[in-house]
């Protein structure tokens, strides 16, 4: 009797599991049912095996026909290259998906853009068996922020034509042009001056931004000394330099051959980071820049001893319009775009950026970019 009572006791904790196995799988269905987004998992081929039926409200294919699929045979060529490249580096690593923007055909032939997040599978045994995640629709989004990228290019090319103008006569008024001004004329003049130059500083960095996101910019490569240009930005920064009795020390790798870059890119790369290094340094501070070969790469290290980024807001450093609090209060001319740019510059030309960073003691700014220099890319719209 005591065996016939504990098989029947194991036996309904059986039928216990089973019934909360089949509650949870019903939730997770309607869940995945009532969603816009698609959850899927792929094998170590690449392969989707599963994919909840939502994939239809997103990509119009029933989840029978995408089975066997890959996510690259839901894209066009290009887009299944750049993604598969992207991919591949995550799946050597075996790395969480994070936020992946993709582009996949629809059933219909439009343009869905998608947010792809997953985890791999891993086995028990360690061996590696796909990944799992979710996809997400962001066609709508994407398309808001599109239009407001090509909002801002619109205004701020708009208002280059009248901000040359008053660029213009202020300064053929300063130049006595119409007569001669006394102090206080001349004064007011100058302050009109100054905030338009700023205002056109600002105006350019916005179509900058503006081009870098919607992708219009072009890449132009040439076979260039690139502490040649160092050299040059240097050389525009040395009454700054002057004025706050810096320190300035260079170190140029002579191993250093020539690189494929394009001169205009490269060009604000080394002014964005140096005038920050001199703006950013108190006065008989010291600023330095490193330019060596590092295997097939080679860097850019621009150091200095000056007011750092406090820690909390280190990680904020090249999001659009980031301006520290320990420097709002000191400097009130910047735009917060600077970074943005090259860090978007840097990561369209196949390099990395990367900076440590200590309050009141100082900043280095890494920048890492292939021997082989700059890949060409045709756009419309140059950068400057
Ligand atoms: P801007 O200099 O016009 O404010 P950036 O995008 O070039 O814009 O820099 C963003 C912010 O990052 C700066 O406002 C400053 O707070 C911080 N920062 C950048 N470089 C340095 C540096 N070398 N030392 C300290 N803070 C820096």
């Amino acid at each position: 009797t005591d065996q016939q009572v504990a098989v029947l006791n194991i036996l309904e904790d059986v039928e216990e599991e089973k019934r909360r196995a089949i509650v949870s799988e019903k939730r997770f269905e309607d869940i995945a049912k009532s969603s816009s987004d698609w959850i899927w998992e792929i094998d170590a081929q690449g392969q989707y095996t599963y994919v909840t039926d939502s994939v239809e409200k997103v990509l119009g294919y029933k989840s029978s026909e995408v089975i066997g699929k890959t996510p690259f045979d839901l894209m066009d060529e290009k887009e299944a290259q750049r993604v598969s490249e992207e991919f591949k580096k995550i799946v050597q690593k075996k790395l969480p998906i994070k936020d992946l923007v993709n582009l996949s055909i629809h059933k219909d032939g439009s343009k869905i853009y998608l947010q792809t997040n997953g985890m791999p599978i891993i086995g028990k045994d360690g061996s590696f068996l796909g990944y799992r995640g979710v996809d997400k629709d962001i066609t709508r989004e994407y398309q808001i922020d599109k239009a407001k990228t090509e909002f801002v290019s619109l205004a701020s090319h708009q208002l280059r034509t009248p901000l040359s103008s008053i660029n213009w006569y202020a300064e053929m008024l300063l130049a006595g042009d119409a007569g001669e001004l006394n102090r206080e004329q001349k004064g007011y003049l100058e302050e009109i001056y100054f905030g338009n130059q700023r205002m056109v500083k600002l105006v350019n960095a916005l179509l900058n931004v503006s081009r870098l996101e919607l992708g219009t910019f072009m890449v132009r490569p040439k076979l260039v000394n690139i502490c040649y240009l160092a050299d040059i930005v240097i050389k525009e920064l040395q009454p700054r330099i002057k004025a706050r009795n810096i320190k300035f020390i260079k170190k140029y790798d002579s191993q250093l051959p020539k690189i494929r870059v394009d001169v205009e890119l490269m060009t604000m790369i080394f002014q964005n980071l140096l005038s920050n290094a001199v703006k950013y340094t108190p006065a008989r501070g010291k600023v330095s820049l490193i330019i060596k070969k590092k295997n097939r790469k080679f860097i850019i290290k621009v150091s200095d001893n000056g007011y750092g980024i406090p820690r909390s807001q280190q990680d904020r450093v090249f999001s659009k319009l980031f301006r520290a609090d320990n420097i709002k209060e000191k400097d009130t001319e910047g735009t917060g775009l600077g970074l943005y740019i090259i860090k978007s510059i840097v990561d369209n030309v196949q390099g990395k950026i990367s900076f440590k960073s200590k309050l009141n003691k100082g900043t280095t700014f890494l920048v890492e970019m292939p021997l082989s220099g700059m890949k060409k890319k045709a756009g419309t719209k140059k950068l400057g």
